[in-house]
């Protein structure tokens, strides 16, 4: 992530200074058009000015009182006469200054003659438009001036006396007011003269400075018409710049607008600026999607993970249950082979008895025959058939008992119970114990499994049986009733009870109290892991007269439902 970064950052940059190059290069563009329409402007407007008051010394020069004060130049009368002439008119054209020379260049009489900077009695044999227009022709210039220190535009025109050039009538007028207009703009104007000299600007120290460094041969000019008088002209400090330019005027001027760059760098950064914007903007957007579409997939994998996790836990389980259902059914058996076991005894008791009969029944009988008597000798088989009959029954429990059932029914349960007192019948009386049976007066049908209800009955028999060996008139009984939805059957003795200690451990399996070899400590495990199976449950406490409960709980089922 962080590389590819960095790497996109140079061509980011330099998107950016294209943007900037852009954005000035337009800005730039743009500001010379307006330049160049200021232009249009300002050139017909400095143009007028020039124009304006062209004709207006040759118009004076006709004047009777100029040719009068050039005849007779020593005459105070014709000169006063002149000085008011002049004045008269300058006021009235609003010119700068109006003044007569003659064919030497001095003045005779001018429209300052009353102010101390006046012209009069000043030579101007120097200066161009005088030259020119003794010449015969029209001179113009630009120059500051000698006296007053004020520039100005002067035009000239000789004066004709008898067809002859008496002398020179020049009128100057001030572009003052022109420049102070152009101090409304905030872009740099110049007028620079033909050298390339800049003499009206709205930059006042720029004036007298040169665009170019200045050849000689213009230096030299400078020098001897005195134009601005005698000040050394120097390039600019600073290149000002692109501009635009128009020329002006009859003597090569160049009117100049300097479109500001600030302006065009400002365009450049704004460009720069919103192109840097527009580029973090798209960063920022492709982060985020990158980021959202990083965290899908982190997602996604986590979701994966989480679902192998639990596929491989499932699995786990499944085996888990696999095994304790193994287990389990491992333990039932078991439970029922070391059952069966302790019950061999006591079957084997049960069965000896009758067989011990039947023996004894057929020898008579066989004797009866051969003394001739079948009556005692049919009784004594009646005799056997019954207690074969009572064999039948008691191997027929134990078949339904080694039988393994898995299934899910109605169970009688008082019959369960019955038969379940019966097995240990033998036993119990053997041992002198009180088995008593109440199975109450309505037929309760439980939920479960015929064989394993009795095993679990037995087994809480025989533990019974067990615990009222050495106790005083002994005894153990069942009762049945119904709870609810429940059928529950308790199984109490008159026993030492079960020790707290023993409590705890009851369910567990191989926990036993009794001596190696009778008890296995599997019986009240495997019988309350049989319970669960059928929904139902298996609890101990102990009688408040002494002696311990067995309760064992099963679901009833409905009589309609049951079949
Ligand atoms: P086992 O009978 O092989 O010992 P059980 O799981 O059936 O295994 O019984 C575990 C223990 O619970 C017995 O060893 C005995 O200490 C105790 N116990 C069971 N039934 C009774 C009872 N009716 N009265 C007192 N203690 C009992």
């Amino acid at each position: 992530m962080r590389k590819p970064f960095t790497l996109l950052l140079l061509p980011a940059a330099a998107i950016i200074v294209a943007a900037y190059v852009l954005g000035a290069y337009r800005a730039g563009n743009e500001q010379l058009a307006q330049g160049h329409r200021q232009l249009q402007l300002m050139a017909p407007e400095l143009q007028s000015v020039l124009e304006r008051f062209e004709t207006l010394p040759f118009v004076l020069a006709q004047q009777p009182d100029l040719t009068n004060a050039l005849a007779r130049p020593k005459d105070p009368q014709a000169i006063a006469r002149l000085n008011e002439t002049l004045q008269t008119i300058q006021q009235q054209a609003k010119v700068g200054a109006l003044y007569l020379m003659d064919r030497n260049g001095l003045t005779l009489g001018a429209s300052n003659w009353d102010q101390p900077l006046g012209f009069a009695g000043k030579n101007f044999s120097y200066r161009p438009y005088f030259k020119a227009a003794l010449q015969g022709q029209a001179g113009r210039f630009y120059g500051i001036g000698t006296s007053t220190s004020e520039a100005g535009y002067f035009i000239a025109q000789p004066v004709l006396r008898h067809g002859e050039i008496a002398g020179v009538i020049a009128v100057k007028i001030s572009l003052a007011e022109l420049e102070r207009n152009w101090n409304s703009s905030e872009d740099p104007i110049l007028l620079a003269d033909r050298h390339g000299v800049i003499f009206l600007s709205n930059r006042p120290n720029w004036r007298y400075h040169s665009l170019t460094p200045l050849p000689p041969e213009a230096v030299a000019e400078l020098a001897s018409t005195q134009q601005y008088i005698g000040r050394e002209v120097t390039p600019l400090a600073r290149n000002p710049g692109p501009r635009v330019t128009q020329e002006v005027g009859r003597l090569g001027w160049q009117l100049m607008i300097f479109p500001s760059q600030l302006r065009v760098v400002r365009s450049g950064i704004n460009w720069a600026l919103a192109t840097a914007l527009l580029l973090a903007c798209g960063a920022v957007s492709y982060w985020a999607m990158h980021q959202r579409r990083r965290r899908r997939e982190e997602r996604m994998a986590f979701d994966r993970e989480l679902e192998s996790r639990i596929a491989q836990r499932t699995q786990q389980l499944s085996e888990t249950n696999r095994i304790l259902r193994t287990t389990q059914n491992e333990l039932v058996q078991a439970g029922k082979l070391a059952m069966l076991g302790q019950m061999a005894a006591g079957v084997t008791h049960e069965l000896n008895q009758p067989l011990a009969a039947i023996r004894a029944f057929a020898d008579n009988a066989r004797t009866f025959l051969e003394r001739g008597q079948p009556e005692q000798a049919a009784s004594n088989l009646g005799h056997i058939g019954d207690a074969s009959a009572r064999m039948g029954a008691i191997i027929s429990q134990l078949k339904g008992f080694a039988r393994k059932n898995e299934t899910i029914g109605p169970v009688d349960f008082g019959r369960a119970a019955r038969s379940s007192a019966f097995l240990l019948e033998s036993e119990s009386k053997r041992r002198n114990v009180a088995l008593e049976i109440d199975t109450g007066a309505e037929q309760l049908t439980v939920a479960g499994d015929t064989v394993r209800i009795e095993q679990v009955l037995i087994n809480l028999l025989r533990n019974a049986l067990d615990a009222v060996e050495g106790t005083p008139q002994p005894r153990v009984s069942v009762a049945l009733s119904r709870e609810g939805a429940e059928g529950v059957a308790r199984i109490s003795d008159n026993g030492p009870g079960i020790p707290q200690e023993v409590a705890a451990h009851l369910f567990e399996p191989f926990f036993t109290t009794k001596p190696a070899g009778q008890g296995l400590g599997l019986g009240l495990a495997i019988s309350s892991s049989i319970v669960q199976a059928m929904n139902g449950r298996l609890a101990a406490r102990n009688l408040d007269g002494g002696g311990a409960q067995f309760e064992l709980r099963l679901p009833l089922i409905k009589e309609g439902a049951a079949r």
